[in-house]
């Protein structure tokens, strides 16, 4: 099935509004197999969206619409995606008292008539009843063309979509689809895709497909048949197939990130860590922090920036700093074993670097050290992360990461 996602708003044009309901949709539709092929956004403007709408329809087996079905005089997307189908509007009684009952509970908002517009939906098409907002979205089918209509908020956009249009696409075809995805650190997508491209280009289900993520690589794995467990058995030689090729780059199928990945690793082993950081800013722990759970693993953490609080804050000699440089293996490796006796923690993990735009005038910018200590033993990864500083930090954090889950995961921690 191939889809167009039709995003209808003036602020998204404007740059006011960054337009992430369109990234969110096509990621959980890739998931479900349905190829989406076209992003378009259209200002509030009836004319200009009649015009995309006829274009859309020539091209796409599915068309989602986000936004515009609120209440206010600029919220046209139903009535012109009607009119461009062929179809009166009708109201929907329960949608109506739906509406009543939410503001009668919800006393900070006054009920106003034009509310009731959004009652107000294409005749003969199935409801979405929206609980995270009052705007319902709808969906029909008109000459073979699926629409689905979904409020812009995205915080009402997101959900509609997982519990209710996706039981509706599934229910357009007889046929499950089923995914993995498999996470990759250390190896650039080009390598990656280049190791791959002549099965990914031979096969069709399942399929393999690669995508660049932040400092990371993505391949997603998608099988069709009757049943999931059907579905399920098909991918499942092709993950192991991408492990054997890239080994411990492979760093999980199925999970959220590196941070998650450490969490779920030192919650199962029953061990805690710190961090100490420079050039991360605290980074680091903020990133693991906004997991929830993290309190049971992460001990604190101290940013130090400058070499006086190193010294202070991690009990790191003076003079070491001085003779090897703030930026150096030395000192990462003290930052680390430092931070980890502090809080009495079981591992450490530290970053010191350049993160730009002005060099030191011995390394280059983005030169990092990254370490990572344990009761035994203190290890150091010294890269090169290019000048982007907003990037160098956060790849440094990958990193710190990357370390951490090699330690729990039995893998040599520094490769080559
Ligand atoms: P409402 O009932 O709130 O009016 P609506 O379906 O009419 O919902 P819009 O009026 O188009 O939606 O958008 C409401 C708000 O939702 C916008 O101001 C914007 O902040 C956010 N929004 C709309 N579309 C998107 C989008 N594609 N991505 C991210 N945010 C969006
Ligand atoms: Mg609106």
């Amino acid at each position: 099935m191939n889809c167009e996602i039709l995003c209808v708003g003036t602020e998204l044009l404007l740059g006011n509004t960054v337009n992430t309901d369109a990234a969110d949709l096509s990621d959980m539709l890739s998931g479900l197999g349905v190829n989406v092929f076209w992003h378009t956004v259209v200002g509030d403007n009836p004319a200009r969206l009649a015009e995309a709408v006829e274009i859309a329809k020539k091209r796409a087996d599915l068309i989602i619409t986000t936004g515009g079905l609120g209440p206010t005089y600029d919220d046209l997307t139903k009535n012109v995606l009607a009119e461009c189908f062929g179809r009166k509007m009708e109201y929907h009684p329960e949608e109506g008292e739906a509406l009543k009952a939410w503001f009668a509970k919800n006393a900070a908002n006054r009920f106003t008539q034009n509310n009731m517009q959004q009652a107000y939906l294409p005749e003969r098409c199935t409801v979405l009843h929206n609980d995270w907002g009052t705007a319902p979205g709808c969906a029909f089918e008109e000459g073979g063309v699926h629409v689905i209509m979904l409020p812009g908020p995205p915080n009402e956009c997101v959900p509609m979509f997982r519990y209710r249009a996706v039981p509706h696409i599934k229910s357009l075809s007889d046929e499950t689809i089923f995914s993995h995805q498999i996470r990759v650190f250390g190896i650039g997508e080009s390598a990656v895709e280049d190791r791959f491209r002549d099965k990914m280009e031979r096969m069709a289900n399942p399929t393999l497909a690669t995508y660049a993520k932040f400092g990371e690589v993505m391949l997603r794995v998608t099988a069709k048949a009757h049943t999931e467990a059907e579905a399920e058995a098909m991918c499942a030689p092709v993950v192991e197939m991408v492990r054997r090729e890239l080994g411990s780059a492979v760093y999980g199928v199925d999970v959220d990130s590196l941070e998650a990945l450490c969490l779920d690793l030192l919650k199962e082993k029953g061990l805690t860590f710190a961090t100490a950081e420079s050039l991360t800013g605290g980074l680091i722990g903020a990133r693991f922090t906004a997991l929830a759970g993290a309190s049971a693993v992460y001990k604190g953490g101290a940013v130090t920036y400058c070499n006086e609080v190193k010294a202070h804050m991690l009990g790191i000699d003076r003079d070491m700093i001085e003779s090897k440089g703030a930026v150096s293996y030395e000192t990462a490796a003290a930052m680390a074993k430092g931070a980890r006796l502090a809080v009495n923690a079981d591992l450490a993990l530290s970053a010191t670097g350049l993160a730009g735009p002005d060099g030191d005038g011995v390394h280059p910018v983005g030169t990092v050290f990254v370490g990572l200590a344990d009761r035994d033993n203190v290890w150091v990864r010294q890269l090169k992360l290019g000048t982007r500083r907003a990037r160098v930090r956060q790849l440094a954090a990958n990193h710190a990461f990357d370390m951490l889950r090699r330690y729990l995961q039995g893998l040599p921690i520094i490769e080559g």
